[in-house]
C-alpha cells in the first residue's frame, strides 16, 4: 500500500510525495519549488527517487532542476511537452506504464489546460494524480486547448472508480465551493462538501484528497451532462460540451 504525504508549496500549490514502502522508492508529484519537498523527505525519512510531472507549467516544474541536482531522481513527464521541462529523463503517452518502485501508475492524457497534460492513475491504490485538469469542486483553465477538448479529458477522469482519491493541483476548493453554488445552490452533497471543506480550513488541514465519488455528486464541472445543470445555465437540450463551456466561461468571470 502506497503512502502519502501532502503540504503547501508556493502560494496555493500543493506538493505530495507518493512512497513504496516495499521498495523505498518515492516521488514527488510534480516540483512546484524543492524547500518544501526536502522538508517533506526529511520529515519522512523517504529518499527521492522520481518525479512524476503533469504538465509545463512553471509552478508545478520550478523545483525540478534542484531536486535532480541533488537527489539523481529520475524525472518522467508528458511526451509533448518535454521540451518545456527541465531535466526530463523518460517522456510518457497515453496509457504508458509508469512504476515508482513495485507500483504501477498507467498515464491519462487530459489536454486543455495545456495541451500536453497528463494524469497518473495507481489502479492498485486508487490514487489519481491529476495536476490542473480536475480540482476539488473545480477544474483548471482552459489555456492551450478548448473547451470540448476539457470536457473530453474530464470525462476519462470521471470513469475512474468511484473510491479514487483525487490529488490535485492547488488548494482551490473553498472558492470552488462558492461559484458551484452559483450553478446548483440545491445541490446537497455540495452543500455538505461545503461544510466539511469549512471545518478541514478552520481546522488548518487541506481540503484533499477528496474522491471521484464527492468529486461527481458536487463538482459542476463533471456535471456538465446533467439536465438540471444544463437548464441552470440555460442550455437545456444542449451537448454537454457546451454546457462545461458556459460553465467554466462564468467561473473565468466570477
Ligand atoms: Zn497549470
Amino acid at each position: 500500500m502506497a503512502q502519502t504525504r501532502l503540504f503547501m508549496c508556493l502560494k496555493d500549490n500543493f506538493g505530495v510525495l507518493l512512497h513504496d514502502p516495499a521498495t523505498g522508492a518515492t516521488a514527488a508529484i510534480d516540483a512546484p519549488e524543492a524547500p518544501p519537498i526536502e522538508a517533506a523527505l526529511k520529515a519522512t525519512g523517504w529518499r527521492l527517487t522520481d518525479i512524476l510531472v503533469t504538465h509545463h507549467h512553471g509552478d508545478h516544474t520550478g523545483g525540478i532542476e534542484e531536486l535532480k541536482e541533488r537527489h539523481r531522481c529520475r524525472v518522467v513527464a508528458p511526451d509533448t511537452e518535454a521540451s518545456g521541462i527541465p531535466d526530463v529523463d523518460e517522456t510518457v503517452r497515453e496509457n504508458d506504464k509508469v512504476f515508482l518502485g513495485g507500483i504501477e501508475a498507467r498515464v491519462i492524457e487530459t489536454p486543455g489546460h495545456t495541451a500536453g497534460h497528463i494524469a497518473y492513475f495507481f489502479p492498485e491504490d486508487r490514487l489519481a494524480f491529476v495536476g490542473d485538469t480536475l480540482f476539488s469542486i473545480g477544474c483548471g483553465r482552459v489555456i492551450e486547448g478548448n473547451p470540448r477538448m476539457m470536457w473530453d479529458s474530464l470525462l476519462k477522469l470521471r470513469v475512474l472508480p468511484d473510491e479514487t482519491r483525487i490529488f490535485c493541483g492547488h488548494e482551490y476548493t473553498a472558492a470552488n465551493i462558492r461559484f458551484a453554488k452559483t450553478i446548483e445552490p440545491e445541490n446537497r452533497a455540495l452543500v455538505a462538501r461545503e461544510k466539511d471543506v469549512a471545518a478541514l480550513l478552520a481546522a488548518g488541514k487541506h481540503t484533499i484528497p477528496s474522491t471521484m465519488a464527492e468529486e461527481k455528486a458536487a463538482n459542476p464541472f463533471l456535471r456538465a451532462d446533467i439536465p438540471e445543470v444544463a437548464k441552470s445555465v440555460g442550455l437545456s437540450g444542449e451537448p454537454a460540451w457546451q454546457v462545461f463551456a458556459e460553465i467554466r466561461e462564468r467561473k473565468n468571470r466570477s
